[in-house]
C-alpha cells in the first residue's frame, strides 16, 4: 500500500466520505493494492456541488488576467510532479512510465494554454437595424460535472477541468475508480496551488452507475463534461434531461484509416501502428478499420507486422517496454471475446497476441475481414487491428461512413487536393491527412453523430463549450 489511504477534496478541505467506505485501486501489473480511496455516495456529491457552487460567483467573476495567472500555475505545478504522475499512470492504468511522462506534460500544457486562452474570451458587437446596439458576451455555465474515462486519465481529467475553470466555472471532478489515486494525487498537486479559491475545483471518488448518475442528474450542476463509452453517454444524457444541462460529451469511435495506392508506406506504417499500438490500442481515436488499396496492400501488411512483431511487451516500469498491460481483467476479457469472435466469424487472424499471463496482449492483425463481423462494427479498445482490402474508391468511402459513430478518419496519399476533396464526405468529426489522430491542447478534438455531442473538446473552441452566450440590448435614444 504505497499510497496509503487518500482523500477527497472539496472545498479546500482533505475528506473522507460520509459513510466511511473505501475501495482500493491495484498495480494493474501485479493485482497488489497500492492504496485506498473513498466510496462516496449522494451525501458526498451534494457536498461536493455545494462547494462548487458557494465558489461559483467570486471566481466567475474574477478579472481574465488574474484567472490565467491562477490557472497557468496550476500548469507550472503539474510539471514540477510530472514524473510521480507518469508512475501512478503506470501503477493504476498501465502505460509504460516513460511514454507516460508524454501525457503528463501534455496536462500541464492544458492548464498553461486553457490561462492563455481565458484572457481572450471575446464577446462581439451586432450590426442593429435601429436605434438599440445588440451585444453578445461569453459567460461560464456555472457548476460542471465533469466525468472522464480510464484510458489517458491524467490527460483527459486535466482537459476538462483546465478548460472549466479557465472560461469561469467550478467543476466537480469524478474519475473512474481503476483511477481513483492518480485523481487523488491531482488534487495535491492543486491544492498546492495557494491562489486556487477553494471550492473551484472539487474531485470525488466513487462508482459511476451510482455518483456519476446523480452528477449527471443533480438539480445544482449545470453543465456535464463527460468522456467515456457511447453507452453510458446515453445514460448520462437520460439522467441530465429532466433539469436540461449543457451537455459535452466525447465518445467511442471506429476510425477508418484510407490508405491509396500513392501513400507513402513506410510513414503510414510507423503513424499508424504507433496509434493501433500505443496505450494498447485503449484509445478513443486509433485506428478501427483499414481500407487498403489492392495495389499496396501485401507490401503495407508485410511492413507494418514486421513493425507490430518488434514491439515489446511486458512491466510498465520498464523503460524498453512499448505495451504494458490492458488496464483490467475485465477489459482484458472483452478484448479476447473480441479476439474470439474474429476467429469464429472466419476473418483470418495473421498475428496473435494471445501468448502472454495476467491482462497482458500482445499486437493482433485480422485479414479477410468483413463488414458483417463484431470485429469490423464495434469499438474493440485494445490493440487489434482489422485490414479490408478495397479497389472502388466510391466503395470505399461508402464503406468508411457505414458506421453509427463518426469520431476520426485518416487518408493517405500525396495528393494533398485529392484528400480534402474525399474528406468532405466523410461524416466525421476530425480527419487527418497522412497522420492519424492527435492530441494537442490548441488542437480541438471530437465526434460526431454517436461519437459526441456538443462540439469539441481542447484548444479555443473547447473553452467555448463551457460558455453560455449571453445577449446584451443597450438603447441608443439620446433622451
Ligand atoms: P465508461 O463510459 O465506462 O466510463 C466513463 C466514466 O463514466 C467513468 O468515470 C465511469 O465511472 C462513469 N460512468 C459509468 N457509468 C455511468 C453512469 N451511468 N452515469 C454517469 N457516469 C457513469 O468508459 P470507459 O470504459 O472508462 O472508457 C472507454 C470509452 O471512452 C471508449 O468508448 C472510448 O472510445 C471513450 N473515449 C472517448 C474519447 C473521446 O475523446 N471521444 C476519449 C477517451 C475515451
Amino acid at each position: 500500500m504505497v499510497y496509503g489511504n487518500m482523500k477527497m477534496w472539496i472545498g479546500g478541505e482533505w475528506v473522507d466520505a460520509e459513510s466511511g467506505k473505501t475501495f482500493p485501486t491495484v498495480n494493474v501489473t501485479t493485482g497488489e493494492p497500492i492504496g485506498t480511496a473513498p466510496l462516496a455516495d449522494k451525501a458526498d456529491v451534494d457536498k461536493a456541488v455545494s462547494a462548487a457552487r458557494k465558489a461559483f460567483p467570486a471566481w466567475a467573476e474574477l478579472p481574465p488576467g488574474r484567472r490565467s495567472a491562477i490557472v497557468a500555475s496550476i500548469g507550472e505545478s503539474l510539471k514540477k510532479h510530472a514524473k510521480e504522475m507518469a508512475h501512478l499512470d503506470a501503477l493504476e492504468h498501465g502505460l509504460p512510465e516513460h511514454i507516460a511522462i508524454g501525457p503528463t506534460m501534455g496536462a500541464a500544457g492544458n492548464f498553461e494554454q486553457a490561462a492563455a486562452y481565458s484572457r481572450h474570451l471575446e464577446g462581439h458587437v451586432i450590426p442593429s437595424n435601429n436605434d438599440r446596439m445588440y451585444c453578445l458576451e461569453r459567460v461560464p455555465v456555472g457548476v460542471c460535472a465533469l466525468i472522464t474515462p480510464w484510458n489517458m486519465p491524467f490527460f483527459l481529467m486535466s482537459q476538462k477541468v483546465a478548460l472549466s475553470i479557465a472560461a469561469g466555472n467550478t467543476c466537480v471532478l469524478k474519475v473512474p475508480s481503476i483511477n481513483a489515486l492518480t485523481s487523488l494525487k491531482f488534487a495535491e498537486i492543486l491544492a498546492e496551488v495557494e491562489a486556487l479559491p477553494k471550492g473551484v475545483v472539487n474531485i470525488i471518488t466513487g462508482p459511476g452507475g451510482t455518483i456519476g448518475t446523480y452528477m449527471a442528474s443533480h438539480p445544482d450542476v449545470d453543465c456535464v463534461g463527460f468522456t467515456g463509452s457511447t453507452e453510458t453517454g446515453v445514460s448520462i444524457m437520460q439522467a441530465a434531461a429532466p433539469t436540461l444541462k449543457k451537455l459535452v460529451m466525447e465518445l467511442g469511435g471506429k476510425n477508418p484509416a484510407i490508405l491509396f495506392p500513392d501513400a507513402n508506406i513506410d510513414h503510414a506504417v510507423e503513424i499508424l501502428a504507433h496509434h493501433q499500438f500505443h496505450n494498447c490500442g485503449q484509445a478513443c481515436g486509433s485506428p478501427g478499420r483499414y481500407y487498403i488499396h489492392e495495389n499496396i496492400y501485401d507490401k503495407f501488411l508485410e511492413k507494418y507486422l514486421e513493425h507490430a512483431k518488434h514491439l515489446v511487451v511486458g512491466d510498465p516500469l520498464d523503460a524498453k517496454t512499448n505495451m504494458g498491460p490492458l488496464v483490467s481483467r475485465e477489459h482484458y476479457n472483452k478484448v479476447m471475446g473480441y479476439i474470439e469472435s474474429g476467429v469464429k466469424d472466419g476473418a483470418t487472424l495473421v498475428l496473435d497476441g494471445r501468448k502472454y499471463d495476467a491482462n497482458f496482449i500482445g499486437p493482433t492483425v485480422f485479414t479477410d475481414v468483413t463488414p458483417d463481423m463484431k470485429i469490423y462494427r464495434e469499438e474493440i479498445f485494445g490493440p487489434v487491428a482489422v485490414m479490408c482490402k478495397w479497389s472502388d474508391e466510391e466503395e470505399v468511402m461508402k464503406r468508411a461512413n457505414d458506421n453509427t459513430y463518426g469520431l476520426t478518419a485518416s487518408i493517405w496519399t500525396r495528393n494533398i487536393a485529392h484528400a480534402l476533396k474525399l474528406g468532405k464526405k466523410l461524416t466525421v468529426g476530425t480527419f487527418s491527412v497522412n497522420a492519424h489522430n492527435f492530441i494537442a491542447a490548441e488542437a480541438p478534438w471530437g465526434g460526431v453523430r454517436q461519437s459526441g455531442v456538443g462540439g469539441k473538446e481542447g484548444g479555443y473552441q473547447g473553452l467555448l463549450e463551457y460558455t453560455e452566450q449571453k445577449m446584451i440590448t443597450i438603447c441608443l435614444r439620446e433622451e
